[in-house]
Parts: structure tokens; sequence; C-alpha cells
């Protein structure tokens, strides 16, 4: 695959958009959080991403969305689980960026603007802040949950068993 680089404020100033797809098996930060069955990772698919800056009043903005899906492994069961990307967030590009004037705006975040911006990784990026930190399957659907039920049930059904027998006695 192709390095591909962006200027963060050139990009956002001069209104450009970027899209495209990246195979997960690329992706390499990502691989301690997937269920790889093997070690060929051809079946993990892709993910569709797209890049569009613009100038707001001024303000230079990257919308960055990435879509897809990836199996995640459920931290609870060490089972696969499917979990969708829909990321859409707004990144702005600042010059010497001080610390203390970061993420003054909650719904944009902002960037150093860099010259060269390994696209790859930014979109990895992007993904690797949206994964929950602990992924798991719903519990209704979990299978350590599910056997976890029915130990509670087969529990409860003896202890019934055991009051029927008590009662008996009596
Ligand atoms: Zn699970």
């Amino acid at each position: 695959m192709l390095t591909q680089t962006l200027s963060a404020l050139a990009f956002a100033t001069s209104g450009q958009n970027l899209r495209g797809s990246i195979e997960v098996s690329a992706l390499h930060r990502l691989h301690d959080q997937l269920h790889l069955h093997d070690q060929s990772h051809d079946h993990v698919g892709s993910v569709a991403y797209s890049i569009t800056g613009s100038c707001i009043d001024g303000k230079p903005n990257l919308n960055v969305s990435v879509a897809g899906t990836l199996s995640l492994r459920c931290e609870r069961c060490l089972e696969p689980f499917a979990y969708t990307i829909a990321i859409s967030s707004n990144l702005a590009p600042v010059q010497d960026a001080l610390p203390d004037l970061m993420d003054e705006d909650d719904d944009v975040e902002s960037i150093p603007a860099e010259e060269n911006i390994d696209v790859i990784a930014f979109i990895e990026e992007e993904i690797l802040l949206s994964l929950p930190i602990s992924p798991r399957h719903e519990t209704n659907i979990c299978s350590a949950v599910a056997g976890a039920a029915v130990e509670r049930e087969q529990r409860l059904a003896g202890l019934g068993q055991l009051s029927a027998l008590i009662k008996k006695s009596k």
C-alpha cells in the first residue's frame, strides 16, 4: 500500500477531499484488540475513510469520517464480536498550538498543523480513539454471561429441589 501524506493546514484551507479504503490488516496498532483467527489476516476486511478540508470563518477544519466493521475480541468471553465503526470527527489544525488552548471547544479537537501527516496512521489513530475501553458483547448475547446465567439457574433449581425435599420431609 502506498504511503499517502497530507498537509493538515493546506488541505483544510484549500478545501480538499480525500477518500479511500484501508485494509484492516495494515492497521498494525489495532491488531492487539482484534480477534484474529489465523495469521493470514485475509478475512478482516477494510474500512472506508473520508477526509474533507474546509475553512469556515477563517478556521481551518478537517472532517474525518471512518466506517467499517471490526472483529474485536470480547474481553469477557474472548470470542469475536462485530464492532461497527462510525466516526465523524472535526479536527482543527492549529499552528503552534499551546496545550491550554487545545480542546476549548468540545466538538472540535485541535491537532498540530503538521506538514506530512501519514494518512493511514492518522485514520488508525482516530479508530483507536473511538474503540471502547472494554470491548464486550451485549450481556444478552455474550456466551460468558449466558454461561453464568445458566449456572445461576441451575443453582436456583437445585435450591428449589432442596426446599421441596425439606417441605416433603416435614
Ligand atoms: Zn462475550
